[in-house]
């Protein structure tokens, strides 16, 4: 029999009543033939919750015993769910990240998953058991608890299901699937029937919230299946994450707008050998996502370097920046918090120039400045000031969806 790997969000788990319909979802899958392992997140906001508790203890809490107060947040909805499912009549087992297997390395609060041994789950399936494994969370060498990361448990999932050479995973939300924009801040967002590994990974790195980042990359590298789609309409297919070789013809995918952006200037820079290497490998224990950076020539030997990254790490690297201006003599850093990244997303659209000059000249339209440019293969980001970032979101998808989107 084959199996079939499910993962329920924390909305598809928030309530009784929603427990009892993922409970449904399961069992049905159950009748249809396969065997089941179900991935689960925390009821609704659970896991915000417990982090304002543990502020409320302490201002800076132990990163341990953070990981170990995260971790009972699915403990609580897995438990929930087997109970729910035996209440049905069906046979249900509920693990934890360490029954399961989930071996981490031992990064409290962004643990990778380094092995998964499966034997207990592969036993519970033996027995024709519903399996329940808690999301988010996983055991080190030394036997600590560790969780994953927020929105970890599409990664669980994942991991669960290539360890287990399952048929396909599948991940039930709150949304339909995948979109062309974030439908709650594009009301004509489209849902797209099928899109391809790399497509979505670009999509979830720049913001769209869609998936957890690393659980799309670990399903590409096995080829493993993924659908994206709703707990709450059973009728609907949702989104199919698949393979694309070649495309006919580049075209727009998806369009995503990034708010929790700073751009970062460090002003009259000598223009020397070595100066970018100085900089970024200053910052390089602080473990820091730098993301677009732009050098400009400014005048006789000196530049300007830009560069941006996540609104939460701003605070911990200033200090390092700082010195480094003090070390080789550059002007005060310019700070810019009010900015954001708004990105259209496509296999091969940087290849048609049509593409790009659609984007620049529609934002040209509105009267916004672009401040920072960057492309891939897959996709074209502009930097562009936060006011007006909503508009341009909502433009630029309306202009591409008449041009093809
Ligand atoms: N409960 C965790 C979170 O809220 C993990 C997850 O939902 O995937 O981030
Ligand atoms: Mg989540």
């Amino acid at each position: 029999m084959d199996i079939i790997v499910q993962k329920y969000g924390g909305t598809s788990v928030g309530s009784v009543e929603r427990i009892q319909n993922v409970a449904r979802r399961v069992i049905e899958t159950k009748q249809s033939g396969h065997h089941v392992v179900v991935v689960v997140s925390a009821m609704g906001d659970t896991t915000d919750q417990l982090i304002t508790l543990a502020r409320q203890i302490h201002k800076n809490p132990p990163k341990r015993e953070l990981d170990m107060l995260m971790a009972t947040g699915e403990q609580t909805s897995m438990a929930l769910l087997a109970m729910a499912i035996d209440e049905y009549g069906y046979k249900a087992v509920s693990l934890t990240g360490y029954q399961g297997g989930i071996h981490t390395d031992g990064y409290f609060s962004k643990a990778k998953i380094d092995s998964i041994d499966p034997h207990r789950i592969q036993e519970a399936l033996e027995k024709d058991q519903i399996v329940i494994v808690a999301g988010f969370q996983g055991y080190t060498d030394a036997l600590e608890i560790t969780t994953l990361g927020r929105g970890g448990s599409d990664t669980t999932a994942v991991a669960i299901a290539v360890a287990l050479n399952a048929a396909k995973c599948e991940i039930y939300t709150d949304v339909l699937g995948i979109y062309t924009a974030d439908p709650r801040m594009v009301s004509t967002a489209k849902l797209l029937p099928t899109i391809s590994y790399d497509e979505i990974l670009e999509m979830a790195k720049l913001g769209a919230g869609v998936m957890h980042p690393r659980s799309v990359e670990l399903a590409r590298k096995n080829n493993m299946p993924l659908v994206v789609r709703s707990t709450f309409d059973f009728t609907n297919d949702g989104t199919e994450i698949i393979e694309v070789k070649e495309m006919e013809k580049a075209q727009v995918r998806g369009v995503t707008l990034d708010e929790d952006i700073v751009r970062i200037s460090v002003p009259n820079v000598p223009d020397r050998p070595g100066i970018a290497y100085k900089l970024f490998s200053s910052l390089i224990n602080l473990n820091v996502h730098i993301d677009m950076i732009l050098q400009n020539l400014n005048h006789d030997g000196f530049n300007d370097i830009s560069f941006t990254v996540p609104l939460e790490d701003i605070d911990r690297i200033i200090p390092t920046i700082e010195a480094f201006v003090d070390e080789v003599g550059a002007s005060p850093i310019l700070v810019k918090k009010d900015v954001a990244k708004l990105s259209i997303v496509g296999t091969g659209i940087t290849s048609d120039v049509k593409i790009a000059s659609g984007l620049f000249g529609k934002i040209y339209e509105l009267g916004i400045n672009i401040e920072m440019i960057s492309t891939s293969e897959i996709k074209i980001s502009c930097i562009i000031n936060q006011n007006q970032a909503q508009q341009a979101l909502e433009e630029v998808h309306r202009y591409f969806e008449v041009n093809g989107l």
